[in-house]
């Protein structure tokens, strides 16, 4: 079935991609009207004082999308460029998300818009202590759970925790996850999203019969998620021949040693320089002929200008929106797996969630028991969508979307509308 989408404005799409899922399910209109759109959209003024003693004014939102399956989940993006539409439509992926690997929690995104980059340490508390106070009516272990998202790490989760448990008078540390783990945050969560994406990966070879072992692999975007997945799939004999950050490309046909470049961006924040490598144009590197490419970095990262020239059998969305429309609809003719966000990003949430059961029950996991849960989660929600996919000849973007939204439909059926 195509994708009927038109519009490449964020929130716009997520309604395009919830109306494409709805109609290849026949959901019923009633049910479409009380899940489509978000429940709470928070936008507030966020006044700080800067290092050279002016004040400027931060906006900043946060967006409940769905509480319908328990509370509202999702991380905080400091960026130039959040939007209220984006973080509509990140709220939006993240309900569906949280359905998919079928964990009780609703979607929420939160964002301010700002330039970390040019903002020093002292300036970013600030901004936080005064945005969680902006937002703090709608957040709680209970209500909304935010996480890190982009250019938000768990320094920005202490200071939100600390903030939050200063209005109350103790400690709650189930109010954010991502936390660092002397503050009740788990083992696992911060390699979640690239092991997440691992075992994605996994599913998609052994379903389409490509051996991993010795697989060509292409990372774009060396964060988190990205240099995590990259780690893991050359322990798994994958050979991983280019890699990029904000800053450029490295490519070495023969496999770049990912623990090696792991170090170097640590210590100068680049992959830029790496010995035993070529540095090639973005272009390139996503040209390049090989089995597996990750999108990690940011949306729109293929387009239905660059599209054409991707010869991945396996795309494994680490990053949230990296195709857009048109680039779906020519690698799904051109015959490209795409194994697609809110299933293979999941990880995160999966993770945040296991860390949020520890800090309300008081007891914490040993790592291996949190990556054998992470792993069963995954693989579960995978062969769910698998079999969406194949049974009802759907894009697997459609087919994770109608597992979700059939999740949240249910849900809210049984639970019925108060009059
Ligand atoms: P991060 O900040 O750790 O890493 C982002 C990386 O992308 C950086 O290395 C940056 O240099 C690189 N980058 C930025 N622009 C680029 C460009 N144009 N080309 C190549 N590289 C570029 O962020 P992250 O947490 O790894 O998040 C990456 C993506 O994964 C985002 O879309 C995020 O929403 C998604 N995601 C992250 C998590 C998580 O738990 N970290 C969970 C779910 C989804």
């Amino acid at each position: 079935m195509p994708l009927a989408i038109t519009t490449e404005n964020a929130h716009e799409l997520a309604l395009q991609n919830f109306d494409t899922a709805a109609d290849a399910m026949g959901l019923d209109n009633d049910v479409r009207t009380m899940i489509k759109y978000p429940e709470r959209v928070l936008t507030v003024s966020v006044p700080v004082r800067l290092d050279d003693g002016h004040i400027h004014r931060f906006e900043a939102y946060r967006v409940q999308h769905s509480s319908v399956r328990g509370p509202a989940k999702g991380g905080i993006r400091y960026h130039p460029q959040v939007t209220l539409d984006e973080v509509k439509a990140l709220a939006t992926w993240m309900t569906w998300k949280c359905a998919v690997v079928n964990i009780p929690f609703g979607g929420a995104k939160g964002g301010v818009t700002c330039d970390p980059k040019h903002l020093s340490q002292h300036e970013l508390e600030r901004i936080t202590r005064r945005y969680t106070s902006a937002i703090l009516p709608l957040i709680g272990p209970d209500q909304d759970i935010p996480a890190p998202d982009v250019y938000t790490n768990p320094q920005t989760m202490a200071w939100i925790m600390d903030t939050y448990s200063m209005t109350k008078g103790y400690a709650i540390p189930g109010v954010v996850t991502g936390k660092p783990l002397s503050l009740g945050g788990s083992l696992g969560r911060n390699e979640a999203t690239g092991r997440g994406c691992f075992y994605t990966i996994q599913c998609a070879c052994e379903h389409l019969g490509l051996p991993l072992m010795g697989a060509s692999v292409v990372v774009q975007g060396f964060g988190n998620a990205g240099s995590i997945a990259a780690q893991l799939l050359e322990e798994a004999g994958a050979r991983v021949i280019a890699v990029s950050d904000s800053t450029g490309c490295v490519f070495n046909r023969n496999g770049l040693n990912i623990k090696e470049l792991m170090h170097l961006k640590a210590l100068t924040g680049k992959v830029e320089g790496f010995p035993e490598s070529e540095p090639i144009s973005p272009a390139e590197l996503l040209a390049l002929d090989c089995d597996i490419l990750v999108p990690a970095a940011l949306e729109n990262a293929v387009t239905a200008d660059n599209a054409p020239m991707v010869r991945a059998k396996i795309i494994a969305e680490a990053a949230n929106g990296p195709l857009t429309p048109g680039a779906d609809r020519i690698l799904e003719s051109k015959g490209s797996f795409i194994i697609p966000d809110i299933l293979c990003n999941a990880g995160g949430v999966t993770v945040s969630y296991f860390e949020w059961v520890q800090d309300e029950s008081h007891l914490f996991w040993e790592a291996q028991d949190v990556y054998n849960r992470l792993e069963r989660v995954m693989k579960t929600a995978f062969h769910d969508v698998l079999q969406i996919h194949l049974n009802r000849n759907v894009p697997t973007r459609i087919a994770a979307n109608i597992l979700g939204i059939s999740r949240v439909a249910e849900a809210v059926q049984i639970r019925g509308i108060y009059p």
